[in-house]
């Protein structure tokens, strides 16, 4: 992870240090107001807030639902078997989580609705 440089406008740390009790002179951390070497990082934030953030199509919530939108899609193509609506060869691969194979009519309409 690069580190905060002071010259190019970071914060300095405000911790004293307990040899010469002089203020250190480390950079302090992103989001933080101490360096890594006086605790910074303790209270990490996430989300928005975080130093990684850049687009949010990798955070928890975004992958979650494309998880579920790939298993709707993969009950669809399942559905579509099961109504002769299709005869092209099944998708391959790992199933999403939570993804259960649909084999009756009644499990077609759980799904749609
Ligand atoms: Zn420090």
């Amino acid at each position: 992870m690069p580190l905060p440089s002071l010259s190019h406008g970071a914060k300095q740390c405000t911790a004293l240090t307990k040899r010469t009790k002089q203020p250190c002179k480390n950079p302090a951390a992103y989001g933080c107001r101490t360096c890594r070497l006086h605790g910074a990082r303790k209270n990490i934030v996430s989300g928005k807030d975080h130093v990684n953030f850049v687009h949010g199509k990798r955070t928890l919530e975004a992958q979650l639902e494309q998880s579920a939108t790939s298993r709707r899609l993969q009950q669809i193509e399942d559905a579509m078997y099961l109504l002769n609506m299709t005869s092209a060869t099944r998708t391959r691969g790992r199933k999403a989580s939570g993804y259960f194979r649909i084999k009756s009519l009644d499990e077609i309409k759980k799904i749609i609705i």
